[in-house]
C-alpha cells in the first residue's frame, strides 16, 4: 500500500468502531500516525490500537474526550499536540443519532443530536484551525449524510445537524482557503455499522429499493474516500460533499 501519509497526524474522532475506526484503520495504513478518539468503549478502541500496531508497526494514540464538550477537546489536541507536536488531519466523524417523528421528539433528543453532531464540528474544527494556520496546512474532512440533503421521515434533528455540517464546510472552506486549509465533507449513504444494524427487514427492503447499487456500504468504502481527501492527490478541491452512497443521491 502506498505510504501517501507518511509523517502526517491525524485525529479521527468516534473512531473506536464503524466509519471512524475504518478510516483510522486506512489511514495507519497509508502511513499516518492516528489518533483514536472514542466516549464511552474504551477496550473497543484500545483494540484498533493493538490492530494499527499488528498491521503497521506504527504507534497510535487513544484518548478518551466526550468531542461535544469544548473543555474536553482542548484536552484532546493539548494531548496530541505535546506528543507529536504537528497535526495535519481532522475528520470529524463522531455522530449519533435519536430518531422519533417530530411530534414526539423529546427536546432533549433533539438537542442531544445537535450537540455531539454540530457542536463538536465547532470545536474540533476551530481548534484544528489554530493549528493547521500557524503550519500553513492541513485538511478537515466531515462526515455528513445524505439524510442531510434529501431529508429522512423521523430523523429531524439528525438532518438537521447534518445539512448544517455542509454549511459549516462550506464556510470554514472559504476561510481557510488562503492558506491552501481544505475543508470537504464526506456523505455516505446507508453504510453497514452499528448505526444501522437495528433497522428492521422491512426498513431495510425499502431503503434497498432506492439505492441503485442495492446494497448498503462498507465502512471502508467511505474510509477510501475520506483517505483521498485528506491526501495530497486531492490537491483542487475544497467545500465539496462527496456522497458515499451507491448512487441514492445525484444531483
Ligand atoms: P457508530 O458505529 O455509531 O460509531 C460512532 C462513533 O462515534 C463511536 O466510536 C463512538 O464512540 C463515537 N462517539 C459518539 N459520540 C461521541 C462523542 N460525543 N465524543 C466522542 N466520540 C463519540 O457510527 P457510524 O455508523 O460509524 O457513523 C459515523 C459517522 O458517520 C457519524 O457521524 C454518522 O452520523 C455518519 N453516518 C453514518 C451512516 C451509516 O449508515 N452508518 C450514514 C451516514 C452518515 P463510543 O462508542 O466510545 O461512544
Amino acid at each position: 500500500m502506498t505510504q501517501e501519509l507518511a509523517g502526517k497526524v491525524a485525529i479521527i474522532t468516534g473512531s473506536s468502531r464503524g466509519i471512524g475506526k475504518a478510516c483510522a484503520l486506512r489511514f495507519a495504513d497509508a502511513g499516518a500516525r492516528v489518533v483514536i478518539n472514542y466516549r464511552t468503549h474504551a477496550a473497543d478502541a484500545q483494540a484498533v490500537q493493538r490492530e494499527i500496531l499488528e498491521r503497521t508497526g506504527l504507534e497510535s494514540l487513544c484518548i478518551q474526550a466526550d468531542v461535544s464538550v469544548q473543555a474536553e477537546v482542548q484536552r484532546l489536541f493539548d494531548q496530541v499536540m505535546q506528543h507529536w507536536g504537528q497535526l495535519d488531519i481532522l475528520v470529524n466523524n463522531a455522530g449519533i443519532y435519536r430518531d422519533s417523528l417530530l411530534l414526539r421528539m423529546k427536546e432533549e433528543d433533539w438537542l442531544d443530536v445537535l450537540h455531539t453532531n454540530l457542536n463538536s464540528l465547532f470545536y474540533c474544527s476551530k481548534t484544528a484551525a489554530k493549528i493547521m494556520l500557524r503550519q500553513k496546512s492541513g485538511r478537515i474532512v466531515n462526515i455528513a449524510s445524505v439524510v442531510g440533503l434529501i431529508g429522512n421521515e423521523g430523523q429531524a434533528n439528525y438532518a438537521t445537524a447534518k445539512a448544517g455540517i455542509l454549511g459549516f464546510t462550506k464556510t470554514l472552506a472559504r476561510e481557510l482557503a488562503p492558506r491552501q486549509i481544505a475543508v470537504n465533507a464526506v456523505a455516505p449513504g446507508y453504510i453497514d455499522s452499528e448505526m444501522t444494524e437495528g433497522l428492521s427487514d422491512s426498513v431495510r427492503a425499502d431503503v434497498m429499493r432506492k439505492i441503485p447499487y442495492q446494497r448498503f456500504g462498507e465502512c471502508s468504502e467511505v474510509a477510501e474516500v475520506v483517505l483521498f481527501l485528506s491526501s495530497d492527490r486531492c490537491r483542487y478541491l475544497t467545500g465539496q460533499t462527496l456522497n458515499v452512497d451507491g448512487g441514492m443521491v445525484m444531483s
